[in-house]
């Protein structure tokens, strides 16, 4: 096959950006994460439930996790097919979520391994350095350069995660730190708190693929971030030209969390508790006038735009982008229960069909008028929100 043939590409439905809670043998690997999320109902759920394709878990570095992937290869429920590891069809990708220092600050920054050995290999360079290799998002006492320059020789992909959370994002750390980490990068995860259209007025990330990602810590919140990429194959090369756009291979449309639900969506202040609803950027409390707030992304996308060096203040850089697509996770719309989704499920074949795709009245049918409305209400972007902030999801008005 030319790697021209845009016929041979097909679309895959990718959450880059999972994590494990639990070995199958009871190793802890994420501390905030429940007993059930290891990584066989990773596997499942992402499958079944959510209707993925491909699936990255970035605890790649972790025995605990290594040694639940080699038994799940040994006893044939995962298999490598044309070098992509295959659940049932659903393509796993394992990966690392490091935690770096960057200016100062620590911030995040994933790592995807092209192939088996590549994963090995990068244990390999983390273990000896951490504090505890079993967990997740270990702290990398070296420069960050070198994870890039890991990732640039191995064929992975290295992205720095969710890029404008107060905690652990890269912007975090400020436009000036944060730019050597931009350039050595194909793409940024835009985070739940941000979107397409936030992201488009930094000219910083004007040449760079967005993704959007969980990073989920339970099965429930996998898939409420996702790509749809074409690709030849779900391959960790394949996704690399992806992000670049090279070859017909690209990011066909980001689905995610309307911003505005994130829990760092807008200023917080921690005097008052209140959440700024103002033009941004506010930078103090609109209410009590404190300056102890934790400043919100959507605040800090406006602030940075305006000292921004390329392009001016507002200012949208030039660059077709693919749609983002706002969705709520269907346990999250108020009054829709476990026995409601698992009907959903059965009905529709999985979350995203049900979100996305059937027809109202057929949902009606399913899950009664009401529901069905409001399932309808998400999909066309139609709820009024009241914004998150300092940790605090956003609500939906209905
Ligand atoms: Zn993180
Ligand atoms: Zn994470
Ligand atoms: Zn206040």
């Amino acid at each position: 096959m030319s790697p021209n043939d845009a016929a041979a590409l097909r679309l895959y439905a990718a959450d880059l950006h999972v994590h494990v809670g639990r070995s199958e043998d009871g190793r802890l690997v994420k501390v905030s994460s429940p007993a059930s999320m290891t990584l066989r109902s990773v596997l499942e759920t992402a499958r079944s439930a959510k209707g993925l394709d491909v699936v990255a878990v970035v605890d790649g570095h972790s025995p605990a996790v290594r040694d639940d992937v080699q038994r799940l290869l040994d006893m044939g429920k995962l298999a490598v097919d044309g070098g992509v590891l295959s659940y049932h069809g659903l393509g796993l990708i394992l990966g690392s979520e490091v935690e770096a220092h960057v200016g100062g600050k620590r911030v995040h920054l994933v790592v995807l391994f092209p192939d088996l050995a590549a994963a090995d290999d990068f244990a390999r360079l983390v273990r000896p350095r951490v504090s505890n290799p079993v967990l997740s998002t270990p702290l990398w006492p070296a420069s960050w350069t070198v994870l890039a320059d890991w990732a640039n020789e191995a064929g992975g992909l290295f992205f720095p995660a969710h890029i404008f959370t107060p905690y652990r994002g890269l912007l975090a750390a400020g436009l000036a730190a944060a730019r050597p980490v931009l350039e050595r990068s194909a793409a940024v995860e835009l985070g739940l708190s941000a979107d397409t259209e936030m992201a488009n007025d930094l000219a910083d990330l004007a040449s760079l693929g967005f993704l959007s990602n969980s990073d989920a810590h339970s099965p429930d919140r996998i898939a409420r971030e996702f790509n749809v990429f074409a690709l030849a194959r779900p391959t960790v090369d394949e996704l690399a030209l992806a992000v670049r756009g090279v070859d017909g291979r690209r990011v066909v449309a980001n689905y995610g969390l309307d911003p505005a639900l994130g829990k760092y969506h807008r200023t917080w202040c921690a005097n008052c508790g209140h959440i700024n609803t103002g033009p941004p950027p506010q930078t103090a409390c609109e209410l009590c006038g404190s300056a102890r707030v934790v400043l919100g992304v959507k605040d800090r996308v406006a602030l940075l735009a305006s000292t921004g060096t390329a392009g001016s203040a507002g200012e949208k850089p030039p660059t077709t982008r693919p749609p983002y697509i706002h969705q709520v996770p269907l346990l999250d719309i108020p009054g829709l229960g476990k026995k409601t989704y698992r009907r959903l499920l059965e009905s529709f074949g999985s979350e995203r069909v049900a979100l996305h795709a059937a027809p109202a009245g057929m949902l009606a049918a399913v899950c009664g008028q009401e529901l069905a409305t409001k399932i309808m209400a998400v999909r066309q972007a139609q709820v009024r929100i009241s914004p998150g902030g300092g940790g605090h999801w956003g609500r939906m008005m209905w």
